[in-house]
Formats: structure tokens, C-alpha cells, sequence
């Protein structure tokens, strides 16, 4: 027996359908690449990218057509995603921070038939434009005034292009399965892997991304994206934030502290989401300027563990509530968010820091588990490490046409490449990445334990923990630590710093100091190419071991 409700395929453009019809006026403000601030909203950013659609559709783009951006949060950007969405055409987010090789490589990868880019991204193009043999034309998000001379195949400024069609048009239907997004995981190793949202995933996973122990957002709220469209399918902001009709206030290019502290405070921003550097950057500046954050109520920091006095600060500085999180390109990309059960609320102080280091408990929709190398699930004692494994109906099943990666198990999970600890409440805390874990004397040693204690010594500014061979333990850790500017310090004081706050046997056999520490596109710690770097470094026990 069927039953009997009604067929309303869950498609993303519907998202913004609702926005406009029920929070029309709702404002989406910009800070526009051009410069000034730009102001509209949801029934107008609808109409806009019915034109889109209609434009897409004159230029001979089907269902399936790959169309890529690379582009900043803007409004235009907004419109060109739903308007892509809406003739079932795949939005394919290029994150502009790869090396240009990899971004050729990614758009042919794709075959991407249009690319939509920010003026920022012109003369990078250009660069690379002769081996991007699929595209046909290129689209930047500007108007006529603004339009740059360009060698761009076909190029045409967006207010041009989408003033050619008069937005009489009807979003197309099909089924929910169909491809929406596509979005690549930078890997450490090989190609980056393309990951394809359908609308159906993107769809369940807005509802899940709103809910009050994730996102918690409302109609009321004032919602400023940070975190870039082109990372990890935008943290979902683009779908969850229509959907309960918030108002959006879109950064643009302008990610450093004194701009995004203006943001905050003349549009009352009440939630914001990005990855820990972009806080950094803003605490930093306040501590310089005495700015204060009347507007600001939650935060949600994730892409890499947030530092315990990151939390600390904004909660009692600032009285902003952080919310860590975890999650995965692969993954849509939620998988786990720090808000309190019953069983921690009542928690202050240092205790209630403890749990906010953990990366938090998954919403209905995550399936999650640890498990040992081989495949066994181990307990949740909030201390043994393990593989986490994932499961749900917005985690990849599938990299882009590549056959039968082993990380897609027989039985459904996704093996994340992370390695983490469950408690008997079912938070999970990060301890590694599984090739990053440091193995002495056949024990795990966190690497990120131990890089987040470093970040707390008053001189440092940025810490990475890597696993030096060694002759009698496997691996030993080395610490290597950028300072803050300006400060000097020895390797016997950082020590010192963390003595008696780890096991011993944690603690590293050595300390370096360097100037920079190498970072990927998406701001994580680059540890393959510290590894390379440190190869050949021996250790002082390594010495004392012979
Ligand atoms: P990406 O797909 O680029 O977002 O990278 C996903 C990876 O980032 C995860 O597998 C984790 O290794 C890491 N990651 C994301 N969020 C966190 C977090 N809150 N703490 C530690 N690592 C994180």
C-alpha cells in the first residue's frame, strides 16, 4: 500500500520560490565587489534568476549542463545559483584560492559549459583560459559601466546578458535525484575528487542545517555567510537562510577583520558561520580596537577545530555563543554541531569549554559510528580513538566518475578519513585525520591534542604537529610553531608551557620555529607537504636512541 500525499519533488529552486512568496521583502544586503552596498531581496533576487534561467536556456543550456562560478557571496552570485538550479543545470562552485593548474584541471574535470566569475577573477581566467576547452563562454558578474576589456571567449557583463530576456519564464520540474551542485574536495593527495549534491540532498539538508540544535535559524534572524559559496556547498547558507526567510548580508571579497566588524554591527547580524582564520582575524582586530559585538548571538566555527580560547573569548568577551562544527565536502557538508543536550547544559566554566571542544552530536539525517582498522565498532567512552564512519541521505555515495574509491564502503558508510572519539552522550571529538595521527610504540598520539595546546602559549600564533620517523618508536611528534610577530621565545618554555597538561609520552621530542606554516586552498594545515619538508629531521632522542 502507497501512501497517499501528494508528489512534490523536493527541488532547490523551490526554496527560493517560498522565500519570495512569503518573505519577499526580506532584505539581502551586499557588500558588491564594485565597492559600494548593495541592497535587495528575495522576490527580486527570484525574478532576477528566473532570468538567469531563461538566459541559460537561450544559450543552449539543458538539463545536466555543468555551469561553473567562481565567484564570491554576492547577490548576483545567489541569483545565479537558483537560476542555474532552476532548468536542473549543475552550479559547479570553483574555489578561486587552488593553484590555477588545479582549477583548469577541476572545470575540464566537470566540463563545464559556462563559467560565471567576479571581475576579481578576470585576468586569472585569462591565464588559463586556453585550456578550458569546454567552456564557451564566459559571464561576469557585473554591469556595462564596470565591464573590463577582455580576451574572454564571448564574454558578456551579467546585467547585459540577463537584460537580454524579459524573466517571463517557468522553473522547470524533474525528479528530485537530479544533479544540483558539484563541489571538489581539495585532497592532500591526487586529483581533487568532485562531489555531486542532488536536489533532494541539498533540499533534506537545509530543513536539517535550520533546526535549533544545528544552525537554529528563523525569519528573525540576521544571516552573514562568511564562509564562501565555493566551500563545502557554502555550509548550506545559500539554501537554509531562504528557507526561513532570514535576511542575508553577503560579504563579497572584503573577508578581513575591520570589514567583516562593519558588517556585523550596521546590518545587526545576529548568526554567522566560518572557518576559525576568519575569527582570528576579527578578535584580533577588536582586541585592537575595544569593538564590542551588541548584535552578534551565535557563531558557528568549523572546517578545522576551533581553539579552546576562541570559544573562550567570544563567549565571555564578547557574549557570542560559539557553536563548533564538523563536516565534510561529501557530507553537504554537515555532519556534527556543539549545542548542549540536557545531559551538559548546566555546564560552566572550564567543564562546559571541555565539551565545546568536542565537534558535537549529528542531526537526524547523520548516521555516525568508530571503528577499528578493521571495520569492528568501538565503544563510546569519550576516550578510545577510531575511523568515523558516516551514513545518511546528504553524504556522497560517490566521487565524479571515478569507479570504486574504497572510503564508499559495501555496506553504505563513508569512511571520512577522520579518526575520533564518541561519549556515552554521542558527541564526537576529532582527534585526527587517520594519515595524520602520529604512531609511537604501536599508541595514537592526537596531533591536534596537541597543536590546540600549543595555540594556547600567549607567543604563539599558529602551531602543526607531524610524526617524525624514528628508530625506536615508529614515530615521534615534532612541533612546529609560527610566533606571534614581533615576539621570541625557546623551545624549553614551550615545553614547559605544556608540561603536565598531556601524558607524558605525548609530549613532542622537539620544537622548530618557522615564518609560515603551508595551508591548502581551504585554510587547512598542508601536513603533507611539512612532512616532505621534515623528512630527513632528526630527531635529538633519535640521536640518544643509537
Ligand atoms: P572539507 O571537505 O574541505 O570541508 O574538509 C573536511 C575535513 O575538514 C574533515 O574531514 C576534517 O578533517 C576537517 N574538519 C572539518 N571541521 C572540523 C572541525 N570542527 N574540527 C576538526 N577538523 C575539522
Amino acid at each position: 500500500m502507497l501512501g497517499l500525499m501528494q508528489n512534490w519533488p523536493l527541488l532547490c529552486h523551490r526554496i527560493i520560490d517560498h522565500a519570495a512568496t512569503f518573505h519577499g521583502e526580506r532584505k539581502v544586503i551586499t557588500r558588491s565587489i564594485e565597492g559600494p552596498i548593495h541592497t535587495t531581496n528575495y522576490a527580486d533576487i527570484r525574478a532576477r534568476a528566473l532570468k538567469v534561467a531563461q538566459r541559460l536556456e537561450k544559450d543552449g543550456i539543458k538539463l545536466g549542463d555543468r555551469v561553473a562560478t567562481l565567484a564570491w557571496n554576492t547577490w548576483r552570485h545567489l541569483e545565479a545559483w537558483y537560476g542555474i538550479l532552476g532548468i536542473g543545470a549543475v552550479y559547479h562552485t570553483v574555489n578561486p584560492r587552488l593553484f590555477p593548474e588545479q582549477i583548469a584541471w577541476i572545470i575540464n574535470h566537470a566540463g563545464d559549459r559556462v563559467m560565471i566569475t567576479d571581475l576579481t577573477f578576470v585576468p586569472l581566467l585569462e591565464k588559463i583560459a586556453d585550456k578550458l576547452s569546454t567552456i564557451e563562454r564566459y559571464i561576469v558578474l557585473t554591469d556595462a559601466a564596470h565591464m573590463p576589456k577582455t580576451t574572454l571567449k564571448n564574454a558578456v557583463a551579467y546585467e547585459d546578458w540577463i537584460g537580454e530576456v524579459d524573466g517571463d519564464f517557468a522553473w522547470k520540474t524533474f525528479d528530485e535525484n537530479t544533479a544540483a551542485g558539484m563541489c571538489y574536495t581539495s585532497g592532500t593527495t591526487g586529483h581533487p575528487k568532485g562531489v555531486v549534491y542532488s536536489h533532494r540532498s541539498n533540499v533534506l539538508h537545509a530543513f536539517m542545517a535550520a533546526m535549533p540544535d544545528c544552525k537554529g535559524l528563523s525569519s528573525r534572524d540576521v544571516v552573514l555567510p562568511v564562509v564562501p559559496l565555493f566551500h563545502a556547498n557554502g555550509w548550506s547558507l545559500a539554501f537554509s537562510t531562504p528557507m526561513v526567510g532570514a535576511t542575508m548580508v553577503m560579504p563579497g571579497a572584503k573577508l578581513d577583520g575591520p570589514s567583516i566588524y562593519e558588517l556585523l554591527n550596521t546590518y545587526k547580524v545576529s548568526f554567522t558561520a566560518a572557518v576559525p582564520t576568519v575569527w582570528l582575524m576579527l578578535l584580533h582586530d577588536l582586541e585592537k580596537t575595544g569593538g564590542k559585538l551588541p548584535h552578534l548571538k551565535r557563531v558557528v566555527i568549523g572546517g578545522s577545530a576551533c581553539p579552546r580560547a576562541m570559544t573562550k573569548t567570544f563567549q565571555d568577551k564578547y557574549d557570542v555563543e560559539v557553536v563548533h562544527a564538523w563536516g565534510m565536502t561529501e557530507m553537504s557538508p554537515l555532519g556534527s554541531l556543539c549545542t548542549m543536550k540536557p545531559e551538559y547544559a548546566a555546564l560552566t566554566g572550564e567543564a562546559r569549554l571541555d565539551v565545546e571542544m568536542k565537534q558535537g552530536h549529528p542531526p537526524f539525517g547523520v548516521e555516525m559510528k568508530i571503528t577499528d582498522d578493521s571495520g569492528k565498532p568501538l565503544p563510546w567512552d569519550g576516550k578510545t580513538f577510531g575511523r568515523l564512519k558516516v551514513r545518511g541521505p546528504a553524504v556522497a555515495r560517490s566521487y565524479y566518475k571515478v569507479e570504486g574509491d574504497p572510503v564508499f564502503e559495501k555496506d553504505g558508510w563513508f569512511d571520512t578519513g577522520d579518526v575520533a572519539t564518541m561519549d556515552r552522550y554521542g558527541y564526537m571529538q576529532i582527534t585526527d585525520r587517520a594519515k595524520d595521527v602520529i604512531k609511537s610504540g604501536g599508541e595514537w598520539i592526537s596531533s591536534i591534542d596537541l597543536e590546540n595546546l600549543a595555540v594556547g602559549h600567549p607567543k604563539v600564533a599558529e602551531a602543526a604537529v607531524i610524526g617524525v620517523s624514528h628508530p625506536k618508536w615508529d614515530e615521534r611528534p615534532l612541533l612546529v610553531i609560527v610566533l606571534k610577530k614581533g615576539e621570541s621565545t625557546t623551545k624549553e618554555d614551550i615545553l614547559g608551557f605544556m608540561q603536565g597538561k598531556i601524558a607524558k609520552w605525548w609530549m613532542p621530542d622537539d620544537v622548530v620555529f618557522v615564518d609560515e606554516i603551508p595551508h591548502t586552498a581551504t585554510g587547512k594545515i598542508q601536513k603533507l607537504t611539512l612532512r616532505q619538508q621534515f623528512k630527513d629531521y632528526r630527531l635529538p632522542t633519535e640521536q640518544a636512541a643509537e
